[in-house]
């Protein structure tokens, strides 16, 4: 039986009556019981969304005094599992492993692979602060990122190892560049970069297993303490709530 104050929603009738007014019942849900999914309803996108999604299907909204009165239907609606939203969230930030302490000008090192058969996450966002020694930056003033991964798991880009070592960057080498940390003033400063994407680099899918190689061009050395550099990344993944 239908409580008093609980109507059948079309898809035409809510955009017919904009959907302002679900505002004043301020807990109204949306129930979809062909989906047999509920919605809890605050005017605008969300729910636009949802009636986007259920266009067709059968359709209540379900005003608070009609879910209080116990009506068969308020109660059944209440029983259907939440509509269901992908976001974004994030692992928690952690180190990468790349010693990049006296690091000389126009000289790269690579660091040790990051596993991510395991995690399996959808991207990897990476950060770097790179501390300069004191000295006037010069020729490209730059720090310069770039990503090797691992199809297989133990193959690398190029001539990378898996491992945190030096590297010599061949002419033309086969890196992706996944950022530039500009470094054009002298004082000894910290550059920070923005958070570089992993994925990016490789068709916006992640490789089994990844690793970043980091080339000094800023004519400066990089300062001697290596805790004085930030390098870390955080497994990015979808969520659904
Ligand atoms: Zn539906």
């Amino acid at each position: 039986m239908l409580a008093e104050r609980t109507v059948e929603l079309t898809y035409d009738l809510a955009k017919e009556q904009g959907l302002l007014h679900l505002d004043l019942y301020g807990e109204t849900l949306i129930a979809c019981f062909d989906c047999q999914l509920k919605h809890r309803a605050k005017a605008g996108h969300s729910l636009l969304n949802f009636l986007d999604t259920h266009k067709g299907h059968d359709l209540y909204v379900l005003h608070p005094v009609a879910l209080r009165q116990q009506s068969s239907l308020g109660s059944l609606a209440q029983s259907f599992a939440d509509n269901a939203d992908v976001k974004t969230a994030w692992g928690t930030s952690s180190a990468v492993t790349c010693s990049l302490a006296s690091k000389a000008d126009n000289t790269a090192r690579e660091s040790t692979a990051v596993d991510n058969s395991t995690n399996k996450y959808l991207d990897a966002l990476v950060y770097l602060a790179i501390a300069l020694q004191a000295g006037s930056p010069a020729n490209e003033k730059a720090v310069y990122v770039w990503v090797y991964g691992s199809e297989d798991g133990t193959n690398y880009t190029d001539n990378a190892t898996g491992s945190d070592a030096n590297v010599t960057l061949r002419s033309p080498h086969n890196f992706k560049l996944i950022g530039v940390i500009n470094c054009p003033d002298s004082g000894a400063l910290t550059y920070k970069s923005h958070p570089m994407s992993v994925a990016l680099a490789f068709g916006g899918v992640m490789p089994r297993k990844w690793g970043i190689v980091v080339e000094n061009q800023t004519g400066v050395t990089f300062n001697a303490t290596e805790g004085n550099h930030t390098k870390s990344y955080s497994g990015v993944y979808a969520t659904v709530a």
